[in-house]
């Protein structure tokens, strides 16, 4: 059973007695400064140079510095750029100003996990990982809620690293909802899988299949994208509510009995053997290399497949769709769409 982990169970005050530099501020950075900072934390944002994220968080009337110059003030970096800049910018930006016996922490395990990062060993190394998009991480604050953190330590130089990283779960908010204890090892490899397997790459991929049968059948698109896309949703909300059990407990006996009889017909026992192809390219590190080096070449990979996304039929009818649905409103987040950016 996984240790659970609760506002009482941390002590804000040592978070509150740091400086902190936030670097990024993005999806989960302008969360956790805006929620530091909120929590009574002494926050400094650290930006590149002309960056586009300095106006918002200036607005929000946090002090924004150059990465080197928060790295300097700070007792503690916490490194929110995305994954693929993180070791350049820890090895030109971070490591050489980096105070001795500053903490690190992260909000995903990748690059200390397939040793992108290597910090030295006075370092303290942490993790504090929302398990949901940054702009719900601040919302729930906002609402006095929080969203679940998972918490690690890799890297105890402190004899406090534990201390800190719940302290500063509790900053964020995190232990209002609650906080699981893991390893670096366990949170990389089982995010990476997570997104891959089921919830973007297998999700998706169901989805543009179901689309793409039932329109090369003759349906018509609209009627496709209610049934394969728009409902899955209500389908979700009830598994997040009460289970697999209260989904097939909510829908139609019809409904559950294919479920049951044509799942499996779909998503057949070759499926599983593929997803543990995919685990294992996770474990020996051969899906970090490939991102990471097409990331190095200017991602033209990544930016093929971007816009191959964005091309597929369903976009288009989605689109077209959704201008007609007033009860969906576009959440929170600087996403356009029909940009493929
Ligand atoms: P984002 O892509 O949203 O981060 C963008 C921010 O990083 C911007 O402020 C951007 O500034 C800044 N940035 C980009 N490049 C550089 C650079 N070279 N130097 C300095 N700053 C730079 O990242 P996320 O919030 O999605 O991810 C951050 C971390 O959190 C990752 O480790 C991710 O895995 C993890 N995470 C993300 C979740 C999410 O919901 N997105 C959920 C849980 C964990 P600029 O304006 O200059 O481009
Ligand atoms: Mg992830
Ligand atoms: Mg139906």
């Amino acid at each position: 059973m996984a240790e659970l982990f609760y506002d009482d169970d941390a002590d804000l005050s040592i978070i509150a007695s740091k400086k902190v530099a936030v670097i990024g501020y993005g999806s989960q950075g302008h969360a956790h400064a805006l929620n530091l900072r909120d929590s009574g934390v002494d926050v400094r944002v650290g930006l590149r140079e002309g960056s586009a994220s300095r106006a918002k968080a200036e607005n929000e009337g946090l002090r924004v510095l150059s990465v080197v110059d928060a790295v300097k003030e700070a007792d503690v970096v916490v490194i929110l750029a995305p994954d693929q800049v993180q070791r350049h910018l820890y090895r030109d930006e971070i490591a050489p100003h980096l105070n001795e016996g500053a903490a690190l922490v992260f909000g995903h395990g990748f690059n200390i996990r397939f040793g992108y990062i290597t910090p030295e060993a006075d370092h303290d190394v942490v993790m504090v990982a929302p398990k949901g998009p940054g702009h719900l991480v601040r919302r729930e604050y906002v609402d006095g809620r929080g969203v679940p953190v998972i918490v690690a330590v890799e890297q105890d130089a402190s004899g406090q690293a534990w201390e800190l990283a719940l302290s500063y779960a509790k900053a964020i908010g995190g232990l209002r909802a609650a906080g699981i204890k893991t390893t670096f090892t366990e949170e990389t490899e089982t995010d990476l899988f997570g997104e891959q397997a089921v919830l973007c790459g297998g999700a998706s991929q169901l989805v543009q299949y179901g689309f793409e049968t039932l329109t090369e059948a003759g349906y018509q698109p609209e009627v496709a994208y209610f049934e394969v896309l728009h409902e899955l949703k209500l389908i979700v909300d009830l598994m997040v509510e009460g289970g697999i059990a209260k989904q097939r407990w909510s829908v139609s006996d019809t409904a559950e009995y294919g479920d049951y009889v044509s799942g499996p017909r779909v998503i057949d026992p070759s499926v599983k053997e593929n997803m543990k192809a995919v685990l294992a390219d996770i474990q020996n590190g051969a899906f970090a290399k490939r991102f990471i080096d097409d990331q190095d070449a200017g991602a033209p990979e990544f930016t093929e497949l971007r816009a191959k996304g964005e091309a597929h039929p369903i976009e288009a009818t989605g689109r077209d769709l959704r201008k007609m649905f007033a009860w969906v409103k576009p959440s929170e987040s600087d996403y356009v769409e029909g940009s493929a950016a």
